[in-house]
């Protein structure tokens, strides 16, 4: 592979808006991908580093692949700081998947897992793993220990509102749930719960790992899927600790099983190798940028940008979160109610912000349905938005709001 350089445009000023006949693209995933690594599998679709055989082509048994995995596993250790004693797993289903394929593997007959409910994703890993519990026969109980929907998701519950199950008269659980980062809400947990002693904690971060370099040992099992700050569609991936891999249950089917993926270098059978593939390219322009505290700057830079823009225009915009809790990944916010019913959340004036931001090139804007009131906006910044992006955007927030108040 030629070398991925230094990317220009993701810390380029907003006057350098792009030329190239592309938008800049605020989708919460399937996301924006850095221009570096597009060009990189365009050339890598019609011949892979010379063998011949493009990428989508390419054996998942050949030495190419081998060694392409091998480097993979090298470059995210060395990036995330991810030490020996955690395996990389690479699966498929999404992150969606891990909400049955986590209890099938990690909760002991009998056990408790305890969930901290924040967002849309934790109830439907919530929903899930009660499914399992239910339908298994592993008579295991999934507890909540806290949920922030009194409140429509707009907070990260303090250490003194989260009632363990060991409080509640069972068992300690074996593991505690997080969503690192609510994509649709914009929550974001800038410190770690307080879980109690012996059990370990599992994080969905799809949505945020490698924002920033993060203590891996603190946490038992990192998921997420690849297509947000990581690559593209199609594979989900799995940090966990040794110890507990080794402790995952066996009587569960192959696929299912944590341990098959580690042993057979996650290719039980034919992978998601152009997503796996993508991960790795992902990973050399990290590097390339500086690694995860360089990309921590920018993406703090970013997000602070168009906060500063939302608050200096708190007459015409409400966003959604507690401002301790905001998440550097999304950004959620709406128009007060102008021209809408009392309570109506400004629902025509958020078509008009998505009708004029898509004639300035500022794409996929619209917030999620769960939200309420339409869904308002939502501006997801992952790690490949460049800085100009998230000038142009603070600026049209700005002017929007001067323009329509
Ligand atoms: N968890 C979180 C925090 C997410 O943001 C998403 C996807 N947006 C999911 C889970 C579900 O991921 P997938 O579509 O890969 O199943």
């Amino acid at each position: 592979m030629t070398a991925i350089s230094p990317h220009a445009s993701v810390s380029a000023p907003a006057s350098e808006a792009r030329t190239s006949g592309r938008v800049f693209n605020f989708g919460a995933g399937p996301s924006t991908l850095p221009d570096d690594v597009l060009k990189q599998i365009q050339q890598d679709v019609w011949n892979y580093r010379g063998s011949g055989i493009g990428i989508l082509e390419l054996s998942h048994r050949g030495k190419e692949y081998d060694k392409l995995i091998a480097e993979i596993d090298d470059d995210l250790r060395a990036i995330g700081n991810i030490p020996r004693n955690y395996k990389i797993l690479f699966m498929t289903g999404g992150a969606t998947s891990q909400n049955y394929i986590v209890p099938a593997n990690l909760l002991p007959p009998g056990g408790t897992a305890d969930h901290i409910v924040t967002g849309y994703w934790a109830e439907n890993t919530l929903a899930d793993a009660r499914q399992y519990a239910s339908c298994s026969n592993t008579k295991a109980t999934i507890h909540v220990a806290a949920t922030s929907a009194d409140k429509n998701h707009s907070y990260i519950p303090a250490d003194a509102d989260i009632k363990y199950s060991a409080s509640q008269g069972r068992g300690g659980p074996t593991y505690v749930h997080i969503t690192s980062n609510n994509t649709i809400y914009g929550t974001q947990w800038h410190r770690l719960p307080k879980i109690p002693e012996g059990a370990f904690l599992v994080s969905d971060a799809c949505s945020d790992f490698f924002w920033k370099p993060i203590d891996v040992t603190k946490f038992g099992v990192i998921y997420g899927g690849a297509q947000k700050n990581m690559g593209t569609t199609g594979c989900s991936f799995i940090v966990i600790r040794d110890d507990i891999l080794e402790r995952a249950n066996k009587d569960i089917p192959r696929m299912l099983q944590y341990g098959v993926f580690s042993r057979e270098e996650s290719r039980p059978n034919t992978p998601p190798t152009f997503a796996i593939y993508t991960v790795g390219l992902m990973a050399k322009w990290i590097k390339a940028q500086g690694g995860l505290a360089a990309l921590e700057k920018l993406n703090r830079e970013k997000a602070g940008l168009v906060y500063a823009a939302l608050d200096a225009n708190t007459g015409f915009y409400t966003p959604h979160v507690r401002k301790e809790d905001r998440s550097f990944m999304n950004i959620t916010f709406a128009c007060k109610g102008v021209g809408a019913k009392e309570g109506g959340g400004g629902m025509e004036m958020d078509a008009r912000f998505l009708a004029d931001a898509g004639k300035a090139g500022l794409a996929v804007l619209k917030g999620h349905r769960a939200m309420g009131h339409g869904g308002g906006m939502r501006a997801s910044l992952y790690n490949a938005m460049p800085l100009a992006g998230a000038q142009a955007l603070a600026e049209f927030i700005g002017d929007f709001a001067k323009k329509n108040g």
